[in-house]
């Protein structure tokens, strides 16, 4: 078999970070899937990021609860935590349930139970700077129902990875919408809506109001899409035009959300809704690059 170029892409601009981490850890002989780990929890670990890990925004309660999701592409071994509190790796801890049970999703005090088992500490996720952001967005007066605060304050880092085999792996991890109904569940855990990953047909993510990408089954789709012989872009942008058919249908306009799509042959697609400005992280050896996504109207 041809051997291809190792390959990472991420979302966001904070998904250079990601990209740099995950490549470094290809390279080093890692698991797409562990590569894919590793670039994530550097962004979970980043305290400028508010949306990721450690310092990400709180719910409507003031509760920082963050979800994550991973999926090998050559098994499609997967798991899941989401609702999780007091632990800033949400992602590794994906992975551990994916390698230590043979569940696929824990969740909220489940999730924390077993990352207190498996040797995760417990830690206050909370910064000053994330409180000041918290209180700024809030909405005032509150919304009920839990209705998010500003469209901006949300992100995800989604993480894509393939090694020289040819196999894939992904990863996914966010605190959600900021200011959400405490027990809210976005995408980003939910395997086929934040992530899907198939060595034999490819690698997509999501990032955007989750609501909207679980109403098309975002991630699984582009990968049906792709298998049945759509390019990563192609399977993208069809990715994008369903979410304004499915916006349309219900008489809205289509949500600010986008796609990452990375083929087992090195080929990247990427699209996103209008005004969603979504700019993403290419990693290649000796070339790290961020390019924005085209956005599709409705
Ligand atoms: N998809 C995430 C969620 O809905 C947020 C984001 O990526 O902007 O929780």
């Amino acid at each position: 078999m041809q051997s291809k170029q190792p390959t990472v892409i991420a979302t966001w601009p904070f998904g250079k970070t990601a990209a740099q981490s995950a490549l470094k850890a290809l390279l080093a002989g890692k698991s797409p899937l562990d590569a894919a780990v590793d670039g994530a929890q550097a962004v979970e670990d980043d305290p400028t990021v508010h949306s990721v890990g450690f310092s990400g925004i709180a719910d409507a309660l003031g509760i920082v609860t963050l979800d994550a999701c991973v999926m090998d592409g050559k098994t499609l071994d997967c798991g899941s935590v989401a609702g999780l509190e007091d632990i800033r790796h949400p992602a590794r801890l994906a992975l551990t349930v994916a390698r230590k049970t043979p569940h696929v999703i824990l969740v909220g005090d489940g999730a924390r139970d077993f990352a207190l088992q498996n040797g995760f500490r417990p830690e206050n996720l909370s910064t000053e700077a994330s409180v000041k952001e918290w209180t700024d967005t809030r909405p005032k007066p509150p919304k009920p129902m839990g209705i998010p605060g500003g469209a901006d304050n949300h992100d995800t880092v989604t993480v894509l990875a393939l090694n020289s085999s040819g196999n894939l792996g992904g990863c996914c991890s966010t605190s959600g919408l900021s200011h959400k109904l405490h027990g809210r569940v976005g995408d980003s855990p939910i395997i086929g809506s934040g992530l899907y990953v198939d060595d034999d047909a490819g690698a997509a993510g999501a990032t955007g109001v989750g609501e909207e990408i679980i109403r098309i089954c975002g991630s699984f789709r582009i990968i049906e899409s792709m298998r049945r012989g759509l390019s990563p872009q192609q399977a993208c942008e069809e990715a994008v035009k369903r979410l304004h058919a499915v916006a349309t249908k219900r008489g809205k306009h289509a949500a600010r959300a986008a796609f990452l799509a990375l083929a087992p042959d090195g080929r990247i697609g990427a699209a996103a809704s209008p005004d969603t400005h979504f700019d993403f992280a290419v990693a290649t050896p000796g070339k790290i690059e961020i390019r924005r996504a085209i956005e599709i109207p409705a």
